[in-house]
């Protein structure tokens, strides 16, 4: 994603933050300095907003390294936010598979409760979530309903949540798997309706989130049309036979001519018959970008 920067680096998973996080940390840290004008406030706001983001990347690697285990890799994690996004190469294609991925997450968040229980116990400390309060309370307490509340958000069955993952693998135990993501796209949308008009009455929060929910189950039905679409039919239907190619020994500029004049993306290149290579218009702009640099760090020297 543009404008994230890694910070760390799981079992080969790069974890990203965006910008836009750098926006949230700034909104928490002014909320908690307006009441009582104090630097305290905003230290215990901050580090509240970092562990709670320490959490969601837990879950993130709860589902990422699950999949691992099935052969699916995770291109990265990125922390928007709204929370976290592990980005699966693939999703499973054994619905028991997927269940296991999507249980993970919420899983890791269900085990961190029941430490952080523990902890509070043993002490006696345990707060009710009535007397939680945003700005400071025990930070224990706080980190311990926060699981709970990942928990629960992340279970209701409806897409993008890790709910409606789980609602589509019971379903694709028992039906093809386009039936059910349709039938659980649906659900999804359902709750959504009930979320929405919730909100109008309780919360606006709530109609955000409504519609958060609802375009989550349309794209992800829209997604599962186009996997059963692509579905048993082979390369040679959807391939196009009307392309040109190149040789090694052409002139680059030939090559960009053509890969600007038509449509394709990429240009195949033959050495007398067998393909030796591609290019595309990334990699050739990738090469004119070296060779500014390159021209930038040689030219300083010839003075
Ligand atoms: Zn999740």
């Amino acid at each position: 994603m543009k404008w994230s920067w890694k910070i760390a680096q799981v079992a080969g998973i790069g974890i990203y933050v965006h910008a836009t996080f750098v926006i949230l940390l700034a909104w928490v840290g002014f909320s908690h300095y307006l009441p009582r004008h104090s630097w305290q406030d905003v230290a215990d706001g901050v580090l509240f907003i970092i562990a709670l983001f320490t959490i969601v990347v837990l879950h993130e690697l709860g589902h990422a390294l699950t999949a691992k285990r099935f052969g699916v890799r995770t291109r990265d994690i990125t922390l928007l936010p709204i929370g976290g996004v592990a980005r699966l190469e693939r999703i499973p294609d054994e619905p028991r598979q997927e269940l296991a991925v999507a249980l993970a997450g919420p899983a890791v968040n269900v085990l961190l409760a029941a430490i952080l229980f523990a902890m509070l116990a043993a002490g006696e400390r345990v707060t009710a979530l009535t007397d939680v309060t945003l700005v400071g309370g025990d930070f224990l307490s706080k980190l311990m309903w926060v699981n709970v509340s990942l928990a629960l958000f992340n279970l209701l069955p409806a897409f993008p949540m890790d709910g409606g993952r789980v609602l589509r693998a019971l379903l694709a135990i028992r039906m093809n798997y386009l039936r059910a993501t349709q039938i659980a796209a649906g659900i999804g949308q359902g709750i959504a309706l009930l979320f929405g008009l919730l909100g109008l009455f309780v919360n606006p929060f709530l109609v955000f989130i409504a519609l958060f929910v609802w375009m989550g189950a349309a794209q992800e039905a829209g997604m599962a049309q186009m996997r059963s679409a692509f579905g048993g039919i082979p390369v040679g239907q959807v391939m196009t036979t009307e392309f040109r190619t190149l040789s090694p020994g052409e002139m680059a500029e030939l090559a960009l001519a053509r890969l600007q004049s038509s449509t394709c993306r990429s240009l195949p290149v033959l050495r007398n018959g067998p393909l030796v290579g591609i290019v595309t218009l990334e990699n050739a702009g990738e090469f004119m970008m070296i060779q500014a640099a390159m021209h930038a760090r040689l030219l300083p020297g010839k003075t």
